[in-house]
């Protein structure tokens, strides 16, 4: 009799990566390369390729939720900052988190930006870094720039790792983050297509463990779970298809994405975006691999609020997922005191009400515990849109 894994066992395996804040795989890891070094980052996006060549394990910080006490980064960072900045501060000052050498920041936000500050003052022996990326993607300068930014960053990434990177080492490295993008964009396709074989809740704990774990492990863990869900034997629901909109940054905690998809399908989302930043394989044959790297994130990427690419518009990119997802209506969040994501929140909900898409506007805080209020708001939501699709 041959045993097939469940889709159930392996989001388990997934869930107990992505739910303890002291990265129990980068632990394993550190153990099985005893001059192993740990490259942390915010999670929108960077190019891992540049840490992974080195030799270095990168992982995405991306805060935590309830279950961790923030009491020494209160000290250093106002009450009106997010919580993800918070939390993430919180994890390294605590010790639950003292595996980083390298931190990169994007500059996506004051906050990011005045963080990298922090950091290099309390943690000596992390290098903090501010990745800065152009302002203007569209200009023609852009490309080169950029090249030069991420031949910078991996100059200090090849001083901690103590190693000199080589072109052959970094697209290898891209070949093993395309396979990656590659399995992702997969799980993506299977719950947009049909969200009854894989719900939001698996899809997003099956992604985010790309962030807490080495990336070649990850691509045997997707590979599995796309194997266990062609075994899946379940039926449609009668649900509203929506895309959620919000999670670029500080994620949803988990319970909110839950309470969601109990009463719609969550077809679309921008959770973990970095991990589905680049749209398209980067070749891995280019003369210059790092350009390549930058071409891609300039011109065959994905949208959020912290890049302002007028090729872009983010109102129309919107408007285009939820086409292309089929969606019946969005639901369009923001984390608190996320000053990008609450800005674009009111683009967004002009888009959609002259577009005629129904759409609920929601914050969330990633320590958030309680949902009942959120849940009745989205149970009166959907009830009233099948009430007017019937
Ligand atoms: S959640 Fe918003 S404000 Fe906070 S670091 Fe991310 S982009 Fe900046």
């Amino acid at each position: 009799m041959i045993c097939v894994e469940t889709v159930e066992s392996i989001v388990e395996e997934a869930r107990a990566l992505v739910e303890d804040p002291s990265y129990p795989a980068a632990r394993r890891w550190l153990e099985e390369h005893s001059d192993g070094k740990v490259l942390g980052h915010f999670q929108v996006y960077f190019p891992e390729e540049l840490a992974h060549a080195a030799g270095m394990l990168p992982l995405k910080i991306a805060g935590f939720d309830t279950t961790l006490q923030i009491r020494k980064a209160d000290a250093h960072l106002a009450a009106f900052v997010c919580s993800i900045a918070r939390s993430a501060l919180e994890l390294v000052m605590s010790g639950t988190l003292d595996i980083l050498d390298m931190f990169v920041f994007p500059p996506i936000c004051d906050v990011a930006r005045h963080s990298c500050a922090v950091w290099a003052r309390n943690f000596e022996d992390i290098d903090s870094q501010i990745m800065y990326l152009p302002h203007n993607a569209a200009s023609a300068a852009a490309v080169p720039y950029l090249t030069g930014e991420y031949r910078r960053i991996l100059r200090e990434i090849e001083e901690v790792a103590s190693t000199r990177v080589t072109d052959e080492a970094l697209r290898a490295s891209i070949e093993l983050f395309n396979e990656n993008r590659r399995l992702i964009h997969e799980l993506y396709r299977i719950k947009r297509e049909t969200p009854w074989l894989l719900s939001a809740v698996e899809t997003y704990l099956l992604t985010r463990a790309a962030g807490a774990m080495p990336r070649e492990r990850h691509n045997e863990l997707v590979r599995r779970a796309l194997a266990a869900v062609e075994h899946r034997d379940a039926k449609p629901q009668d649900k509203v298809r929506v895309v959620f909109s919000g999670g670029f940054c500080e994620q949803p905690p988990l319970d909110l994405i839950a309470v969601i998809q109990d009463a719609c399908y969550i077809v679309d989302d921008d959770f973990m975006v970095g991990l589905r930043w680049l749209t398209e394989d980067v070749p891995v044959d280019a003369e210059d691999p790092i350009e390549a790297l930058a071409d891609a994130y300039l011109h065959r990427s994905d949208y959020s609020p912290v890049q302002h690419d007028p090729r872009k518009p983010k109102e129309e990119m919107l408007l285009r997922k939820v086409r292309e997802a089929g969606a019946e209506a969005v639901i369009v969040a923001a984390a608190k005191m996320c000053e990008p994501g609450l800005e674009e929140q009111v683009g967004y909900s002009q888009a959609l009400y002259e577009a005629g898409i129904p759409h609920l506007v929601m914050e969330f805080e990633e320590k958030t515990t309680t949902f009942e209020q959120t849940r009745m708001e989205v149970e009166t939501f959907a009830e009233s849109l099948l009430f007017e699709f019937a």
